[in-house]
């Protein structure tokens, strides 16, 4: 359903650009959702303005994606990449840039919609200098990924701190799954009011493509039993344990099994040092002519490597959501996945893939063995996990849920002012 113009509202994510290439320089989940949350939301008539932090003097500093939707790069900082664990001193700068923006605009949002805790602290300083809607999505929660994690940054009690003031005082919080809704009502607070809308994956890229002719697009062997991960390299995504199960696979030296490893890197930085720990495991463990690593999968590639693999692995220790699981459901393959937060959502076991403990590379190797090793039933959760897709996690569907959430909360705060009663001139 279009409507006619609506408000004119922000989306901010201070770390991650939605008009940045994915796959690397810890640009993933966070940055797909932004971006197609807020094209989506453009097409059903919102004007929406997608904030981030400029960290490259070659970005433009606006980049308009439709007629509804751009990307705003505010400057917060040095101009150049900073991890988000080292972020928070110029947020300050971030909230003044923010407000000098709508000064030369001569406009004020009322509706501004944050995603992870850097920008919701964003969001509750704006809120404390203009009447604000705040709906803030996290992404991750530290609470949660502290227990998951050896090394805990020193940014952690902050985050922590910001984490539960957010929940706490914010107008809505969406949870993405019903895990991550039930990890912040027992880890973060029992304050404050959450809404579950989960992510959603576009339909129309992902699926369609026979495995047949995706192989031969990528020189991929017919007879290949293909087992695929898509995602940053980053230890939380347990990359090793997928190589080790591979290792432990019953097929090995009988079938010609193929790993592939998809996501990009930088030599030197965090994922690029991940890369090549995983690489070094990959040939401590013989694997090296079975493995491939093909680099940042973009646009066109991504679903192609979908549709040629038998199975896509994704063996997190922490996912608060997980696209890679619904893109692959989308693109009809089973996943086998961590049983760990929102892929206890997506995945269903036994009917779209399986589930397996994180770290525990013999039940992964079990569940992607019986997966490999009856095709027909492979096809069958893959279907499932199409239609699954279809139904719950497509952007138009999350567009509307988060559409329905903005009407009202804008609704009733200007009943709200309308009830306040007026002062005598
Ligand atoms: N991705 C991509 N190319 C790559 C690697 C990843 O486009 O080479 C995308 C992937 O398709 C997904 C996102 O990055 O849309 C990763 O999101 P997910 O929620 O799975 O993990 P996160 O990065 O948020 O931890």
């Amino acid at each position: 359903m279009f409507q006619s113009t609506r408000d004119r509202i922000a989306l901010i994510s201070v770390d991650g650009d939605p008009a940045i290439e994915i796959g690397q320089e810890e640009a993933g989940g966070q940055n797909v959702y932004v971006r197609q949350v807020g094209e989506a939301l453009g097409k059903l008539g919102w004007q929406v303005d997608m904030f981030t932090r400029r960290s490259n003097p070659a970005q433009a500093a606006i980049v308009q994606h439709s007629s509804n939707c751009r990307t705003i790069r505010l400057k917060a900082g040095p101009v150049e990449f900073i991890g988000r664990d080292n972020l928070f001193d110029y947020l300050p700068e971030f909230v003044t840039q923010f407000q000098q923006f709508q000064q030369r605009e001569g406009f004020r949002y009322s509706l501004i919609h944050t995603n992870y805790w850097l920008s919701s602290w964003v969001g509750m300083e704006l809120k404390k200098l203009q009447p604000l809607i705040q709906v803030h999505t996290y992404h991750s929660l530290g609470a949660v990924k502290y227990r998951s994690v050896g090394d805990v940054p020193v940014i952690a009690a902050q985050r922590l701190a910001v984490e539960q003031a957010c929940l706490e005082t914010v107008d809505r919080v969406i949870a993405t799954s019903p895990q991550e809704r039930k990890h912040l009502r027992i880890l973060v607070s029992r304050k404050g009011q959450i809404e579950m809308i989960p992510c959603g994956t576009d339909i129309g890229h992902f699926g369609g493509i026979s495995r047949s002719v995706a192989r031969e697009k990528l020189g991929i062997a017919p007879d290949a039993k293909m087992v695929l991960y898509v995602g940053r390299f980053d230890r939380r995504k347990g990359i090793e344990t997928l190589v080790r199960a591979v290792a432990e696979s019953s097929l090995r030296g009988k079938a010609n099994l193929q790993l592939v490893i998809g996501g990009g890197s930088r030599p030197g930085q965090s994922d690029g040092i991940e890369r090549d720990r995983i690489a070094n495991i990959v040939n401590q463990l013989g694997l090296q002519d079975c493995t491939t690593f093909p680099g940042r999968l973009d646009d066109t590639t991504l679903p192609l490597y979908y549709a040629a693999a038998d199975v896509c692995v994704i063996p997190s220790h922490y996912e608060p959501f997980g696209l890679v699981a619904i893109e692959a459901m989308a693109s009809e393959i089973p996943v086998v996945a961590s049983n760990v937060g929102g892929l206890q959502f997506t995945v269903v076991r036994e009917v779209t893939g399986l589930l397996a403990p994180p770290k525990h590379e013999v039940a992964f190797a079990d569940a992607i063995d019986r997966i490999l090793t009856n095709p027909s039933w492979r096809d069958r959760l893959g279907a499932a996990g199409r239609q699954r897709v279809e139904i719950a996690f497509s952007w138009n569907t999350v567009a509307s849920h988060l559409t329905n959430l903005y009407t009202h909360l804008l609704a009733q705060a200007k009943t709200k002012t309308e009830k306040q009663p007026q002062i005598a001139a």
